[in-house]
């Protein structure tokens, strides 16, 4: 935000016995950090979520510094640093278990040029200049209020510029400077915006709701790799329930993630809810889900579209493979995912429509068990089984057979029931059929 210095008004300071963040609750190694710089005559600040956080008594996901040091010289105060970026040179600052983010104050570029009434696509693009600025410049470029909170460790103070203690106090997400012209610098910060009103249960400052209402469309201007970055944060730290639902209630999940939107659409009680709902309390328990099997929680309803065709006849040889694959294919295309990652997600899923059969034979169980996308379809389908009952029955005999595996035996395979024999009321396909193999089977046969 390039707001005319007049505008802005003197920062407040707490002094160190004014306000709860204390060095125990910050990590040693950006301690380290901290000191190191300001021993060395700079500016040396924690900067952004972590103040938020701390101030709110959370625990930090990690701890970024902002400095008045140059990338160069921060570097050569570390031998563990790296330099990395282009647009903003950013040092990282490398420990045995955690990497420290230093980067130099700067100030907001030029806001985006206005042309016929559009932004123009500079959105997506990558200014080469570093433009390095004052503390409090650096505080006006950041997103939201609560965000741009400093804690200096010359004086231990937290330094706020633009007004965030008092929406950290409200429990209110606002933009700094006015959110119109902030989204239309930055469409991401739409769902910026939901994402940590969420995860902090604080309220949109009215204003921005209404940007948000009027502007939505425009998150499908920003880079792809920035919407899927947000995605897989707003996954990850087990409250993805209440943010995809903002997300929904916005509008931006339908133009960022149309299949989710679509799976969405079945109400409160849609699969794509129960799956997240699930997914939550699992993260919430300490269980380590992949970013891979979170991505994969958005598009699952859709593709599990593909793998159950109830009532309908047996699937063209090859069909639900390339059904599966021009799902998975066009998400990773929307989102700018890596090859690897759509890899992973293709043959997870793939191999998730084995494990919603019982396993064919020890072979069988052995070669799908050792496929490096398993872990994810596992997740996946332990996921989908306590989210949707209809989904456990088939899963049984698989994990039967996987733990035989993990404990070092041969896996036991029950033999195929024989035709006739009742079958769960959703079983799409028959048993031991050639079209069986060729079809669905035949797909997950080609994920290895
Ligand atoms: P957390 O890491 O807990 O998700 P965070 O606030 O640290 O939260 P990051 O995505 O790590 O979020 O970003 C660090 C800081 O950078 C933010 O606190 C904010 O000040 C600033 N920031 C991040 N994204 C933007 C953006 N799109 N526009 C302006 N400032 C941003
Ligand atoms: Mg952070």
């Amino acid at each position: 935000m390039s707001e005319p210095a007049e505008l802005r008004r003197q920062p407040r300071v707490l002094a160190r016995a004014e306000h709860s963040v204390s060095r125990a609750s910050i990590s040693p190694n950006a301690i380290k950090v901290l000191y190191r710089l300001h021993r060395a005559g700079f500016l040396a600040c924690l900067v952004g979520g972590a103040v938020r956080d701390l101030l709110l008594g959370r625990k930090p996901k990690d701890f970024d510094i902002g400095t008045n040091a140059r990338p160069q010289q921060v570097r050569q105060l570390f031998r563990n640093a790296r330099v990395i970026g282009r647009r903003f040179r950013l040092v990282m600052v490398r420990f045995s278990d955690e990497v420290v983010e230093v980067a130099t104050f700067r100030r907001s570029p030029e806001p985006p040029e206005i042309e016929d009434g559009e932004t123009t696509d500079v959105l997506a693009a990558t200014p080469e200049a570093d433009e390095f600025g004052t503390p409090e410049e650096d505080a006006w470029r950041r997103d939201f209020t609560v965000n741009g909170l400093f804690y200096n460790i010359a004086d231990f103070s937290v330094i706020d510029h633009v007004g965030g203690l008092e929406d950290l106090r409200a429990g209110v997400i606002r933009t700094i400077g006015a959110p119109r012209l902030r989204f239309a610098e930055d469409p991401v910060r739409m769902m910026r915006a939901v994402e940590y009103g969420a995860r902090l249960g604080f309220r949109l400052e009215d204003d921005l709701s209404d940007a948000i209402a009027e502007m939505h469309g425009e998150i499908r201007r920003a880079a792809p790799a920035r919407i899927a970055y947000e995605l897989v944060e707003s996954l990850k730290g087990g409250q993805a329930l209440p943010i995809f639902r903002g997300l929904e209630g916005s509008n931006l999940l339908e133009h960022s993630v149309p299949e989710a939107h679509r799976a969405a659409s079945g109400g409160g009680d849609a699969l794509l809810w129960r799956l997240l709902g699930t997914a939550d309390e699992r993260v919430r328990g300490g269980e380590k889900l992949s970013e891979e099997t979170l991505l994969g929680l958005l598009f699952l309803p859709s593709v599990l579209d593909a793998l159950m065709r109830e009532g309908e006849k047996a699937p063209a040889p090859g069909e639900v493979e390339r059904d599966v694959r021009d799902r998975v294919d066009a998400a990773a295309l929307r989102l700018a995912l890596s090859n690897y990652r759509s890899h992973l997600l293709r043959s997870s899923f793939l191999l998730l429509s084995r494990l919603l059969s019982p396993p064919r034979s020890a072979k069988f169980v052995l070669r799908t068990v050792k496929h490096e996308a398993f872990p994810v379809a596992w997740q996946i389908a332990h996921l989908l089984g306590a989210a949707a009952p209809r989904y456990r029955p088939q899963l049984g005999p698989w994990e039967q057979a996987v733990a035989r595996v993990r404990a070092g035996l041969a896996p036991e395979v029950a033999p195929a029931r024989p035709e006739g024999e009742k079958r769960g009321k959703h079983r799409r396909r028959r048993r031991g059929g050639a079209r069986r193999r060729a079809g669905a089977a035949g797909a997950a046969g080609s994920a290895s």
